[in-house]
């Protein structure tokens, strides 16, 4: 047994050297600009920007509303398709119609999710529902474009609608914590997604902490849709997205009731070859893209 002896490691100095929880920190934050989408409602969107193309894995971030709109008023997108990555469409309140040029509908009301996959291609709109351009309505959400890798950004258009009621939920002390897909805060939610993603929705009192781990390896950005929160002794307000690093995060309640969105995601580390609404890994593959939408290969737009 004399080859112990002086043996570096014993099962007591594995435990000890283990890896320490690391307290997740802010390490950067991300002003929202104002931008002006589809027939003209405005959205506050952190990236892509002209200096933030993407945060791999997600292409794009945006928080529309909270508005409020009068009868004929309200605004959606028109017909426009989309190739290579996923729109998931998370709508705190409100009422949403989609409409898909293979005959696809979808309806959202508060707290539902559509997971739109847009894969080898679709040619949609979106907007409130035809009942809310009629009488007036209010939609507060957020889409975000979730990039496929290269082996599925050629998939077949696939959607995912989940319902309020189908999000993983716990109340604690001072707050609401829903999961949509992934794990956080030890719930799982019901979205299924092609790479590793988690999303949550946290409504979270002045005061109130919620606490998780985060999955290893993947971009944090943690964004108040109203109020704000803190991370250690760093405040994050209303319209800032914040990005993270550590293995576990708390979020503390500033004031009143804020709703903060948790969202992580495993970098693809693949190439990003973007134009308008095609994403994919090179120019070759987007003139690929053009081609087929001129040629009628999304579908046509219907009467
Ligand atoms: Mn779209």
């Amino acid at each position: 047994m004399s080859h112990e002896i002086g043996s570096p490691t014993t099962p007591e100095d594995s435990h000890a050297t283990a890896p320490a929880a690391a307290p997740g920190r802010v390490v950067r934050l991300i002003r929202a600009q104002h931008t002006a989408e589809g027939d003209g409602f405005v959205v506050r969107r952190p990236f892509p920007t002209a200096s933030l193309s993407h945060i791999d894995p997600f292409l794009l971030f945006d928080h529309m509303g909270p508005v409020t709109f009068e009868p004929g008023r309200g605004v959606g997108t028109p017909w426009h398709p989309h190739r290579g990555f996923e729109t998931v469409t998370y709508l705190i309140e409100g009422d949403a119609e989609h409409h898909d040029s293979m005959g696809h509908q979808g309806f959202l009301h508060s707290g539902d999710t559509q997971w739109m996959t847009a894969g080898a291609g679709v040619l949609h709109r979106e907007g409130p529902s035809t009942e809310a351009q009629r009488n007036g309505g209010h939609t507060h959400g957020l889409q975000l474009w979730v990039n496929l890798p290269a082996a599925e950004k050629m998939t077949a258009p696939a959607y995912q609608d989940l319902r309020a009621d189908q999000n993983a939920q716990r109340a604690e002390p001072g707050a609401t914590i829903r999961v949509i897909a992934g794990t956080l805060f030890g719930l799982v939610g019901p979205g299924r997604t092609r790479t590793p993603i988690s999303y949550a929705h946290v409504t979270l009192a002045a005061g109130a902490v919620v606490s998780t781990t985060l999955p290893v390896d993947h971009a944090v950005l943690v964004y108040p849709m109203t109020g704000s929160f803190a991370v250690g002794s760093t405040h994050v307000d209303e319209g800032i997205l914040s990005i993270i690093e550590g293995s576990t995060l708390s979020l503390t309640g500033v004031a009143g009731n804020s709703e903060v969105i948790v969202l992580t995601g495993q970098p693809l580390r693949e190439p990003v070859a973007r134009y308008g609404p095609f994403v994919m890994n090179t120019e070759a593959e987007i003139r690929q893209a053009y081609a087929d939408f001129e040629r009628g290969a999304f579908g046509v737009i219907p009467d």
